[in-house]
């Protein structure tokens, strides 16, 4: 069935063939869409997640956690309401890249009431009551950034073996059987395929490991007994975890979410002070210290995901000179953002950019403005890796599959989403750098973090925008291990004086003066010292709360919406861990780890049993997370009693001291 379903995409030749085509046709469509669309106004806010699960069974008996292949299954299942009746469903289903994987949205996106902040974690929760009704007992749906033994023999049920060596095998891999990959929908096997064959060998992640006392040094593993017949000893680094499959990154469950602006500029505007605000959630959000049964150095799947989906050519990654392809590019087609798209960004934007020029002058020549036109430009250096043989032929007029098929696989931190046509939906930000969270309490509480920092933005006229360099560094920073307590990060010192920008025309040359100016406004801060502030720096949460004084919201709301942020902001300043330290912490102090790195099948499963508690609420983790929000009323009178006693102390040692000699 699959390889019928297979020949509806084209083959990866075929595909290379047909990349002028699409381009050709995606900048048409992407232009006509604009031009259309460019002075829509008045659109309100809108906003919604995505949540990602693994599925997760439990042998009780031989003491194994898995991940369990049934999306397919439970998708049929989970999907049935909204094909019988569209539009009218609490929630949403997708397939994801794995078998093991779904990802859940609310049913119709969350509006500008703050009200409204209170209703995503009940539709969360709701979610996953979903999930669970449709399993077995011993099956779980679990939100892991990473399953800590992916690729390991016996990781999924059930179980298969991978086949290296097999023509027919989409991904070659030595770790990831292919039989892993979602398999009712093709595209995900065929993206698996054509990155490969772009690239013209297998991807190569390398994540450092984390060097313990009794880790093998140099770090270097013998894959032969894998069939390794020489790539992957030749493409693994020492001191380093290797893995050679797009599942590896794919695999992985994050948290993202949307939302509208009111225009297209206000859409541009939020995505580039959103830009540098990435790095730091990210780093806040850590959940995915181990790969492949290895403790590693970094806490964030990032990187795994972006070399695992890295389907340029040795040309293109400069390791040869440029002779066949076009262009040398400097980053996977999954990676940060590389240009600001707001006039206020022009100046901040330092790198290199490449783009495709004659696309460019495409789009110049239809009245788009230099920073979008390059914005598109840029996406469009990528080929297409997946065409439906029945998309070819489009009316460029009414079509934008094109321009889908190169926006959707450019996997970036944020993605500007222009409105898809014949539709009342607006201009929108994605945002989607954040590692999922274990509990619907935690998502939630960063979710909606974001969505006031979107509103802060916007109300106080703030400004984030320091360099993209800068924005790139922080994302390396971001991903090492403890970089919440750990890492500086490069921050604009005043966020609040709205700074003119410098003019356009000074930004062309982008002078030495403009550039040491520039230079001047930001500084190296730690995310406790950017999130809670500091003697002169305000604070994301402070100004959130200030946000929060003008805004009308019940006392329900409010109460909420303080947990939230109490979360937050306790995890920046470390009061709290993250999922990764958490991890970290449990399987450092569990009596079967050997100081060698090694996360072996006994450990993950107690790891995964306690997850499973905590998630599910049976168990509570103070380290992780506070969440009160059964009785918020009675939380919220508590802190007001709290307040109330402090406030009387005060007034008694006022009192005393009056009467002092
Ligand atoms: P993708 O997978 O392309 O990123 P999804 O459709 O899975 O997008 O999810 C997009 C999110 O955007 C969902 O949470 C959805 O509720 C939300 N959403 C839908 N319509 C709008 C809108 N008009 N404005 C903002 N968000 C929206
Ligand atoms: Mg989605
Ligand atoms: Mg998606
Ligand atoms: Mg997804
Ligand atoms: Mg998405």
């Amino acid at each position: 069935c699959a390889n019928i379903y297979l020949s509806i995409y084209l083959s990866p030749c075929e595909t290379k063939k047909k990349a002028d085509h699409v381009r050709k046709h995606g900048v048409k469509q992407f232009i006509n869409q604009y031009n259309k669309l460019k002075d829509r106004q008045k659109d309100v806010l809108y906003w919604g997640d995505e949540v990602e699960y693994m599925l997760i069974r439990f042998d009780h008996e031989n003491r194994l956690g898995q991940l369990f292949l049934n999306s397919s299954q439970l998708l049929q299942a989970l999907q049935q309401p909204e094909f019988q009746s569209p539009g009218n469903t609490p929630t949403l289903w997708r397939p994801e890249y794995a078998g093991y994987m779904v990802e859940g949205t609310p049913g119709s996106p969350f509006g500008g009431l703050m009200a409204h902040l209170n209703l995503v974690e009940a539709n969360m929760k709701l979610r996953r009551e979903e999930i669970r009704k449709l399993l077995g007992p011993d099956e779980v749906p679990m939100c892991i950034t990473s399953f800590p033994r992916t690729g390991c023999p016996n990781f999924v049920y059930p179980s298969h073996k991978p086949q290296p060596q097999s023509e027919e095998s989409f991904s070659r891999s030595l770790f990831f059987p292919d039989a892993a990959i979602h398999s009712s929908h093709p595209r995900f096997k065929t993206l698996t395929r054509n990155i490969r064959e772009r690239r013209k060998e297998k991807v190569a992640i390398n994540i450092p490991i984390f060097k313990d006392k009794n880790t093998m040094s140099p770090f270097v593993e013998d894959f032969s007994e894998y069939g390794d017949t020489g790539e992957a000893s030749t493409a693994a680094k020492p001191d380093h975890i290797y893995m050679d499959s797009m599942g590896f990154g794919m695999g992985c469950c994050c948290l993202q979410l949307t939302f509208q602006a009111c225009n297209i500029g206000e859409a541009r505007l939020l995505y580039d002070h959103l830009a540098p605000i990435c790095p730091i959630m990210m780093a806040l959000s850590a959940a995915s210290p181990i790969y492949r049964g290895y403790l590693s150095d970094y806490d964030c799947r990032w990187s795994v995901i972006a070399q695992a989906v890295d389907d340029r050519t040795r040309e293109e990654r400069g390791l040869e000179p440029l002779k066949n392809d076009r262009f040398l590019i400097n980053k996977s087609r999954y990676d940060s953002i590389d240009s600001y798209l707001s006039e206020m960004g022009r100046c901040y934007n330092d790198l290199d950019l490449v783009y495709d020029k004659e696309i460019f002058e495409q789009l110049r020549d239809s009245d788009i403005d230099d920073l979008l036109a390059q914005h598109i430009a840029h996406l469009f250096i990528r080929d297409p890796i997946s065409l439906f043989s029945e998309k070819i032929h489009q009316d460029d007029t009414k079509d934008t599959d094109h321009f889908e098929n190169i926006q959707s696989t450019n996997w970036q931190s944020l993605r500007f989403k222009p409105p898809p046509p014949n539709s009342n939906i607006g201009w929108r930000v994605e945002f989607r750098p954040m590692e999922v969270q274990l509990s619907d309490f935690e998502n939630a509480a960063y979710v909606v973090f974001i969505v006031l920092v979107t509103r802060v933005i916007l109300t106080f006229k703030l400004n984030f925008m320091i360099p993209i360099s800068k924005v790139d560094e922080n994302m390396v920073t971001a991903q090492k291990k403890d970089a919440v307590r750990e890492g500086k990060f490069y921050f604009r010192k005043d966020v609040i004086t709205a700074n003119s920008p410098p003019e356009a025309a000074e930004c062309v040359g982008c002078c030495e003066v403009i550039k040491q100016r520039i230079d001047e406004e930001y500084t190296l801060m730690s995310i406790n010292e950017i999130i809670n502030g500091k003697d002169d720096f305000p604070g994301l949460i402070p100004l959130v709360n200030k946000y929060l004084e003008y805004s009308e919201c019940d006392v329900d709301t409010r109460c909420t919406v303080l947990q939230y942020l109490q979360l937050i902001s306790n995890r920046a300043s470390g009061k709290l861990m993250t999922m990764a330290q958490w991890t970290r912490k449990f399987v450092l102090t569990h009596a079967d780890y050997k100081q060698d790195s090694v996360v072996n099948e006994n450990i993950t499963y107690d790891l995964l049993v306690e997850c499973e508690k905590i998630a599910s609420g049976e168990k509570p983790c103070p380290e992780l997370f506070f969440n009160l929000s059964v009785q918020p009323l009675s939380f919220f009178f508590c802190l007001f009693s709290t307040l109330q006693l402090i406030y009387s102390f005060s007034q008694l040692i006022t009192f005393c001291c009056l009467f002092k000699p």
